[in-house]
C-alpha cells in the first residue's frame, strides 16, 4: 500500500521515541497534513497535550466523543479549554445517545461495559476516522498495563491509520508539574479525587495512594474503553 511505504514506521519511530511532544506533533502535521486529528477526554491530564496542540496545530480537529454520559463539569471544562486554547473542537456522537440509549437498550454499562463502550465510543470514532489517516492521542505508558508497550508512533492493528502519542513517556508527576509550572487549569472534579474521568456511570473518585485509573469501571475487570487496543508496531515479533 502506497501510504504504508510513505510512512514507513521502521525508519522513523526510533527517532520519534527520543523527540519532545512538540517535535512529534510537528512531524505529524507535516506528514499527515489535513488527514490528522487529535482526541481528548478533556480531563486534567489532557491539558499539557492540548496546550502543545494549541501551540503547534490549533486548526486540527480535536475530537471529543460525547456518549451523553459525561459529568456536566467535563462539558463545562471542555468548553472552557476550547475557548482558552482556541482549539477546533469536533464532537463525535453515537447514533443513539444518552437517555435515548438507556430507554432503548437499558443500563448496558452495568451488564456489558465492553458492549456499551463499543457502541458509544469505539464505533462512532472508527466511522469518523474513515476520512483521516492519523490520530494524536494523550495516552501514557504509566497509565495501564495495556499501554506499557505503546510507542510514540504506532500503526493501528487492523485499520489503515497511524496513532501518534506525543506524551507517551511522561509520568503523571511530569504532567502535573507542567500544569503547575504553566499555570494551566485542572478539571473541577480533580480536587474531589477524580484523577481519571470518563462517563459518570463508570468513574469513581480515588484515594491519594491509588492509581489514577483505579476508579474507572470499578466493579469490572476492565481498564480500557477499547479505543487504545495496542498496535501493529508493538505486537509484531
Ligand atoms: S465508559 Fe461506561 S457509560 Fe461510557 S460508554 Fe463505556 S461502559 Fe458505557
Amino acid at each position: 500500500m502506497e501510504d504504508q511505504k510513505k510512512y514507513d514506521l521502521s525508519k522513523i519511530k526510533q527517532n520519534l521515541e527520543e523527540a519532545t511532544p512538540t517535535e512529534i506533533i510537528r512531524w505529524a502535521v507535516v506528514t499527515f497534513k489535513d488527514k490528522l486529528i487529535a482526541t481528548s477526554s478533556f480531563q486534567t491530564h489532557s491539558i499539557p497535550l492540548l496546550f502543545f496542540i494549541s501551540q503547534e496545530a490549533p486548526k486540527i480537529p480535536v475530537v471529543f466523543i460525547d456518549t451523553g454520559f459525561h459529568f456536566p463539569e467535563t462539558i463545562e471544562f471542555r468548553d472552557h479549554i476550547v475557548d482558552l486554547f482556541g482549539l477546533n473542537l469536533k464532537v463525535v456522537e453515537p447514533q443513539i445517545k444518552g437517555e435515548e440509549f438507556l430507554r432503548t437498550f437499558g443500563p448496558v454499562y452495568n451488564q456489558s461495559p465492553d458492549a456499551c463502550c463499543f457502541y458509544n465510543k469505539v464505533a462512532p470514532f472508527y466511522l469518523f476516522m474513515k476520512n483521516y489517516q492519523a490520530w494524536i492521542s494523550g495516552i501514557r505508558r504509566d497509565q495501564t498495563i495495556n499501554r506499557k508497550q505503546s510507542l510514540a508512533v504506532e500503526q493501528h492493528p487492523f485499520l489503515p491509520y497511524h496513532k501518534i502519542n506525543p506524551v507517551i513517556g511522561w509520568s503523571a508527576r511530569e504532567i502535573e508539574l507542567f500544569i503547575d509550572e504553566h499555570s494551566l487549569p485542572r478539571h473541577p472534579l480533580w480536587e474531589k479525587g477524580y484523577r481519571s474521568i470518563g462517563c459518570k456511570w463508570c468513574t469513581s473518585a480515588v484515594g491519594s495512594e491509588e492509581n489514577d485509573r483505579a476508579g474507572r469501571w470499578l466493579n469490572f475487570d476492565k481498564t480500557e474503553c477499547g479505543l487504545h487496543i495496542g498496535s501493529k508496531s508493538n505486537t509484531e515479533p
